[in-house]
């Protein structure tokens, strides 16, 4: 009974070490990891005039926010909240820099009242407020942040960049795992004008990549995608490569010798 207790032991600890299932397909050389890409938590989820969230999508962990607000309970998920808390922390004790969240989590009946009042008092639309399911609110990832001067004016402008505030979330909100998701230069590409006051989070590894290499989350979607689409096209399998990854690194055996006596292996 014992040994084939080791021999079970041998073989799974085994199974663990070996290298992913040659199955997977060719190496990987994107510098994102996959399970990143996975998006299993949703953090890189697209969401703009062609990608439209449904009506039904509410983000299951939300949590109100501890941070500066201007108005009341603003939710948004736990991971972003907890992220805006650093930020928020890093901006005032080592900046001397005071944020303030102006809007959070926004739910798409929210967003469908703003966008028909807006048309209603316009006659049109002129763009300034997200079609249901368009808006980024909805994801409970992205927050509107302002210094303390913007939050006594009624509207949002351009001129919020030249703020030191602005500023210093510009340069700094990747180290936070957020991005500036509007950026001046990308307004063809987002088909948004430029919010340096709305910041969208993505993940640590994901926003210096952003960061780094100067891009908006719609070109960014599009390279990662289009990576996986010519990895998968060259025998890869990119489902299997992720599960291969999030094997468990701990397998523990557990059983009972002859004498009643219980075994327990672990291997890491
Ligand atoms: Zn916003």
């Amino acid at each position: 009974m014992k040994t084939k207790t080791l021999i079970l032991s041998l073989m799974l600890a085994l199974a663990v070490f070996l290298p992913a299932p040659a199955a997977c397909g060719p190496e990987w050389t994107y510098p994102i990891p996959p399970n990143i890409l996975a998006n299993k938590e949703g953090y890189l989820t697209l969401v703009n005039r062609e990608r439209l969230l449904s009506g039904d999508y509410e983000p299951r962990d939300l949590v109100t926010l501890t941070v500066k607000r201007t108005v009341g309970d603003t939710q948004m998920r736990k991971t972003v909240s907890r992220a805006l808390e650093n930020m928020f922390a890093a901006a005032q004790n080592e900046y001397g820099l005071t944020l303030y969240v102006k809007s959070g989590y926004r739910s798409y009946h929210t967003q469908r009242t703003m966008y028909f009042n807006r048309v209603e008092s316009m006659g049109y639309d002129d763009g300034l407020v997200q079609y249901p399911g368009a808006s980024e609110h909805q994801t409970g990832l992205c927050a509107d942040i302002l210094n303390y001067e913007w939050t006594k004016k009624d509207g949002m402008n351009y001129r919020f960049a030249e703020t030191t505030e602005a500023k210093w979330m510009a340069e700094h909100c990747w180290e936070f795992g957020f991005i500036i998701r509007y950026e001046s230069d990308k307004e063809e590409i987002t088909g948004i004008k430029f919010e340096p006051w709305h910041l969208r989070y993505v993940g640590k590894e994901c926003a210096k990549y952003i960061w780094d290499n100067h891009l908006s989350l719609e070109e960014f979607t599009l390279e990662w995608e289009g990576y996986i689409a010519s990895w998968e096209a060259q025998g890869g399998d990119f489902e299997a490569l992720v599960m291969s990854l999030n094997l468990p690194n701990k397998v523990i055996v557990v059983e009972t010798s002859e004498d009643g006596e219980e075994e327990i292996s672990a291997y890491y």
